[in-house]
């Protein structure tokens, strides 16, 4: 893979020295360094996108080694990380009202709505209920290290879910046991949501990707050892969340009331008991697949292929 890249039309291939920037290329690199220097990424990336759109810099496999010279490898470590936390422009932390009950968490004949688990919100179907920019929307030759940077923060972020401390349930704190439980059920899915998308984004890129292999290998890595903790966690919640039905069902003085939390305490015992939950946003078809045990995958022989069987193998 060449590491040299011009960004005009006459390279000059007599000499050996870096990639050099022309000079407005260069003006629309200091433009995204100074947003990147006031901690503005989004900005950052759209200066970035905009050099190019008007073809100042050019998006191939060499774009990060390029950059690197181009900016100095500190902007351009910046840069990624900017990618890595800029937040889906559809959803709040990967999740929007439910569509199936209009985010009122139960149906006409109020019956807790499977989908959302009575919870009124949905996984945002944009960035798969990750809350963050899509991952296909990425340079293609930024993607490996966006993944791994988001791996790290979800594996940050779970580490701290895991060791908080679980609210008790009481007939005296229902209302926040319930809250708490639905905030921290939603947190740990959307960790879910993130280490599945960068999963099976990350084995797509081993595909395309030469020398993906060790940093693929580590995405499924940490997929691994953290789903297990999470999943249960989770399904912990589900349990509390139940707890707190029953006691909501006891303590309801409306017979209306009373059904609706009975209902809802059947419906989380069940989906528990049954350790189904594919058919609610607890839905995570591809965590668990094939290849995601202990094992890591092999490490990419030297032979990489070109294959351009996965369509979204470029930005194009
Ligand atoms: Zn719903
Ligand atoms: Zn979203």
């Amino acid at each position: 893979m060449t590491t040299d890249y011009p960004n005009d039309a006459t390279p000059d291939r007599k000499t050996a020295k870096p990639a050099v920037a022309d000079a407005q290329t260069q003006r629309a690199l200091a433009r995204v360094r100074t947003a990147l220097e006031r901690r503005n990424g989004a900005e950052a990336i759209r200066f970035f996108k905009d050099a190019v759109a008007h073809g100042l810099i050019r998006e191939d496999e060499a774009l990060l080694v390029w950059l690197r010279q181009a900016m100095g490898d500190d902007a351009a470590e910046k840069l990624l990380a900017a990618y890595a936390r800029l937040p889906c422009f559809y959803c709040h932390s990967g999740v929007i009202p439910c569509e199936e009950c209009n985010g009122r968490g139960h149906d006409a004949d109020n019956r807790p709505c499977a989908e959302c688990l009575a919870l009124g919100v949905d996984r945002c179907g944009f960035c798969g209920g990750s809350g963050w920019f899509t991952i296909n929307h990425v340079p293609g030759a930024f993607r490996l290290r966006v993944m791994a940077r988001r791996v790290a923060a979800a594996a940050k972020e779970a580490e701290t879910l895991l060791a908080a401390a679980k609210v008790a349930v009481s007939p005296a704190n229902l209302r926040e046991a319930r809250k708490a439980a639905a905030k921290t059920l939603l947190q740990g899915n959307r960790l879910l949501c993130v280490l599945e998308n960068m999963r099976l984004a990350a084995t797509q890129a081993e595909l395309y990707q030469p020398d993906s292999g060790e940093i693929v290998a580590k995405i499924v890595a940490a997929c691994a050892k953290l789903s297990p903790p999470l999943s249960a966690r989770v399904h912990e919640l589900l349990t509390m969340l139940a707890e707190v039905a029953a006691l909501e069902a006891a303590a309801a003085k409306r017979s209306s009331s009373r059904r609706m939390a009975e209902a809802r305490c059947e419906f989380y015992r069940h989906v528990v008991s049954s350790r189904n939950s594919a058919t609610t946003l607890l839905a995570h078809p591809f965590l668990y697949r094939e290849d995601s045990g202990t094992a890591p995958p092999a490490k990419p022989a030297d032979t990489a292929s070109e294959s351009d069987t996965v369509s979204e193998a470029g930005d194009r």
